[in-house]
């Protein structure tokens, strides 16, 4: 490590990063808590039994890392300055949640559990989840909102086909935030034999800390490719942020290097604007816009009213489309040491396009802010830039389809024969 820590360095033992962070779960919950507390530390922070040389061997074979840290030759030359992408959407599954799922099930098994839960939005997470349970042969059951199980189908099948039951949940609007309470509810009753691998930073301790762990070999790959390749550290890292895991794992090794600028990019929605009246909050930037509260498990920023109900929020990219962040990534936001930004809908979609036409990429949504981002601000952002690529789009280009054709997006191409002008 080079430069001194600033004095940010998070504490690793209570799971507070400050105010943030912490375990607000009911009573019936702490017991399965405190085992995987516990776990967490033998395992991960420890390595007993060789827990992560198996789990670097895993997602080395079975995941395909290292990826690569590839120079970007256009957008090099279009912004006059020198842009690398880390390649986590060539990880396998295509995004880089497998890094989690996989460390997560592993860890499962050998805490002794038998079977896993699991809670997912648009399915990515769920996916992951469910290929990393079949590759080590445990049962698995996802939750997931009734209403995003129709608007996912090819991701709902891939879990099917990879072995896992799909619980559908049919309480409240039928998305992510009700699939999350529904699989705490499920864990708090199933505690012996079942593990819940949670899909982002965010939940109670330990899970903020553990994913950020198993997440941070993209930033220790990132830095030593840096150090080889251009014979330093980059000026600044920018990674798009929903619950923050991508995020986090591209920071995590980089915290320290107090002259490495790290851009969290949010979801700008539509608007900023909020309307009070209705509870929703056209945009998902909770780093940005939003206010202390607890959800799911810790004390967090939250897309929040005034009487502390949790807004709906929106995002043209379902990953990015969540009220919470991690706590961690709050935290560094408060200290100064991450800056968070955020975009709109319509600058995301330009550059889904812009990365696909000259760098023969096609970004998830997800991942299409964090080049908007670079694309607007790539002034600020110092010789050096460092883009994490943390998905493919092959799963958004229905999505891609119905929202450029809606829009007028210089970059795209003609949408005449995609929308039945033939
Ligand atoms: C799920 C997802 C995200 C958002 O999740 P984080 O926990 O914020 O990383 C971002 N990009 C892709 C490709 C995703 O699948």
């Amino acid at each position: 490590m080079s430069t001194d820590s600033d004095g940010v360095e998070a504490n690793r033992t209570d799971g507070k990063f400050g105010d943030y962070g912490g375990q607000y779960v009911p009573e019936a919950l702490m017991p399965a808590i405190e085992e995987l507390e516990d776990a967490y530390e033998r395992y991960v922070l420890n390595n007993e039994d060789g827990f992560m040389d198996e789990f670097r061997r895993r997602i080395r074979d079975f995941g395909g890392r290292p990826t690569p840290l590839q120079r970007a030759d256009r957008l090099s030359e279009r912004y006059g300055r020198e842009v690398y992408l880390k390649r986590e959407d060539l990880l396998h599954g295509g995004a880089h949640k497998l890094n989690n799922a996989l460390g997560q099930v592993l860890l499962a098994k050998y805490m002794g559990k038998e079977r896993i839960v699991a809670e997912t939005g648009a399915g990515q997470h769920g996916t992951a989840t469910a290929m990393a349970a079949a590759h080590l042969g445990m049962p698995c059951e996802i939750y997931m909102g009734k209403r995003d199980i129709n608007r996912q189908r090819p991701n709902v099948f891939r879990m099917r086909i990879n072995g896992a039951e799909v619980n559908p949940v049919t309480v409240g609007r039928g998305t992510l935030k009700e699939a999350i309470s529904e699989t705490m509810r499920d864990w708090a009753t199933t505690v012996e034999t079942t593990h819940y691998v949670i899909g982002s930073v965010v939940g109670p301790h330990p899970f903020p800390s553990m994913v950020r762990d198993f997440q941070a070999v993209i930033s220790e790959e990132a830095r030593r490719q840096s150090k080889e390749q251009f014979g330093g550290l980059p000026d600044s890292v920018l990674a798009c942020a929903g619950g923050g895991s991508n995020t986090m794992g591209a920071f995590a090794n980089f915290v320290e290097d107090a002259d490495v600028g790290l851009y969290a990019v949010e979801a700008g929605g539509s608007s900023l604007q909020v309307d009070e009246e209705k509870g929703v909050a056209p945009n998902s930037a909770s780093l940005s816009t939003g206010d202390e509260g607890v959800l799911h498990g810790a004390r967090t920023k939250l897309l929040q009213d005034r009487d502390g109900q949790i807004m709906e929020s929106h995002s043209v990219s379902s990953g990015l489309d969540y009220a919470g962040v991690g706590p961690e990534l709050a935290y560094l936001v408060d200290e100064g040491r991450v800056t968070p930004v955020n975009v709109d809908d319509d600058a995301a979609l330009e550059a889904f396009h812009r990365l696909s036409q000259e760098e023969g990429i096609i970004p998830a949504l997800e991942t299409a802010h964090a080049f908007a981002y670079l694309h607007e601000e790539y002034e600020q952002l110092g010789e050096t830039v460092v883009v994490n690529v943390s998905g493919r789009g092959d799963k958004d280009l229905e999505s891609a389809i119905e929202e450029t054709a809606k829009r007028d997006i210089p970059n795209a191409p003609d949408m005449d024969m995609f929308i039945g002008g033939l």
